[in-house]
């Protein structure tokens, strides 16, 4: 803790896991001998940069940028960068770590690294957008490659400025090398269905395991925190389902509607028009209503999907949900259950699907965005879609199956943590002490 102080985020993602380690180690003692796990806890690398850059007000703005280059065991280093005024250190390393063993869980060639900002995008203009994500990659660029670093979006970055941003890329070293970031658009070498895989993959894999217990979506009421890339495409694939959304997010407020949300209208909303979601009740009237502040799990649901941000969902929530009802828990965000609320569904004896197994749809189709790239091709929707929910559906049985082995069945937190961390450690441990 002392090595890692004020990263309050990065603690309780190490935490978690190392927790549910004691059993893997018990049948693996040379784990302990080799300083595996505290090799496996400190990232191979960690960049910390000045980005500054000019308002549409002629001031010289400062922006800090990171990226944190966790581990490269299994591929070159994977994972989003974050635009969002909370960023700092410990963040980016928490959501490194997480996705060290997220990408683990893919099976996929893939490393994990992490990266972001403090610049708040919000209320800022198109070319102050493109201004900062071009002094942000005039840095960056010099510690990626597409065997090296491979970033895609996050929170605060999707396909506009995954454009600038590789636009930089290509000027700085006069190279088309598409396998450097992923969520392109189509016609720089993105990948079909790379925009909805977060929120459809998560969608997969709570289907999967609401069918343990002969469940299904069809006719529940889902309650999808956020309006974000996540959110609105774990809305989309629930609703193909048969579910009904019963409510939704920014960080603003909540809304709900009596007759589900419209889907259509969010995304006019939050993809088209950049406005907040309080908008939808001005809109779409009828039995919907918006509260400023408060808790969206203060709605009753069957199942909840939290897609907005870490520890978003807390103690007081998690048992008003149960109060409810609640049959399932499915995290599309990273780490948006705080400990007390994990621990509390896992009592209750609620479906719960820890964030680095079930939105590892995004990472996954990253990987196959990068193999498109490599090979020259580009694949169907159709395709890439039935590899991603392959993919996801694999994935949820090995976590499992993992649970079971161990002897706490059902258990999708252990199960992801035991799966990933095995992958990551038999690859660090066969490159020697490094
Ligand atoms: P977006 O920026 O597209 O959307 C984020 C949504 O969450 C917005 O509605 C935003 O509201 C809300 N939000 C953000 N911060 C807060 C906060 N502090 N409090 C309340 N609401 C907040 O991001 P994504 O949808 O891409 O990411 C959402 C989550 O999913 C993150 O945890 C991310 O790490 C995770 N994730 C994303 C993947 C991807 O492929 N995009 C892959 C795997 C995980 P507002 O507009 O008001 O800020």
């Amino acid at each position: 803790i002392k090595r890692n102080a004020g990263e309050p985020e990065f603690h309780q993602a190490v935490t978690e896991v190392l927790e549910s380690l004691g059993r893997v180690i018990a049948k693996r003692p040379h784990y302990i001998d080799n300083a595996l796990i505290q090799r496996l806890c400190e990232p191979e690398r960690q960049i910390i940069f000045r980005v500054p850059w000019v308002d549409d007000s002629g001031n010289v703005q400062i922006n800090r940028g990171f990226r944190v280059q966790f581990n490269s065991a299994l591929g070159p280093y994977k994972g989003g960068i974050r635009f969002h005024p909370s960023v700092n250190v410990g963040i980016i390393k928490f959501l490194g770590f997480e996705q060290t063993f997220k990408n683990a869980l893919t099976g996929m060639p893939i490393g994990g690294g992490k990266g972001g900002t403090d610049f708040n995008p919000r209320g800022r203009s198109n070319g102050e957008v493109m201004r900062f994500c071009q002094s942000f990659m005039t840095e960056l660029h010099r510690h990626l490659g597409e065997y090296t670093d491979v970033p895609a979006g996050d929170i605060g970055v999707g396909g506009r400025e995954i454009g600038y941003m590789f636009g930089q890329y290509k000027r700085l070293t006069n190279r088309y090398e598409a396998g450097v970031l992923t969520g392109k658009a189509l016609f720089h070498g993105g990948s079909r269905a790379r925009t909805e895989a977060t929120g459809y993959g998560a969608t997969y894999f709570v289907e999967r395991m609401l069918a343990t217990r002969n469940l299904s979506f069809d006719g529940k009421r889902v309650t999808v925190s956020g309006s974000g890339n996540v959110a609105v495409y774990t809305m989309e694939k629930i609703i193909e389902f048969g579910g009904i959304i019963a409510a939704c997010s920014d960080s603003n407020g909540y809304v709900v509607d009596e007759d589900g949300i419209d889907l259509d209208l969010v995304k006019e909303i939050k993809e088209v028009r950049r406005e907040r979601i309080s908008e939808y009740v001005s809109l779409k009237g009828g039995r919907s209503h918006y509260v400023e502040g408060g808790s969206i799990w203060d709605v009753p649901c069957d199942i909840a999907m939290p897609s907005a941000t870490q520890n978003e969902l807390t103690g007081r929530d998690a048992s008003l949900l149960i109060e409810n009802g609640v049959v399932a828990v499915g995290e599309g965000a990273n780490m948006p259950s705080t400990p007390d609320a994990v621990r509390l569904f896992q009592e209750a004896g609620i479906l719960f699907a820890p964030g680095k197994a079930a939105n590892a749809g995004g990472v996954a189709t990253s990987a196959l965005e990068m193999q498109q790239n490599a090979s020259r091709d580009s694949w169907s929707f159709q395709q890439t879609e039935a590899r991603l929910a392959a993919i996801m559906h694999d994935i949820h049985d090995r976590c499992a199956e993992t649970a079971e082995e161990y002897g706490a069945p059902s258990d999708y937190v252990l199960g992801a943590n035991i799966a990933g961390f095995v992958r990551v450690a038999e690859a660090m441990d066969a490159l020697g002490v490094i």
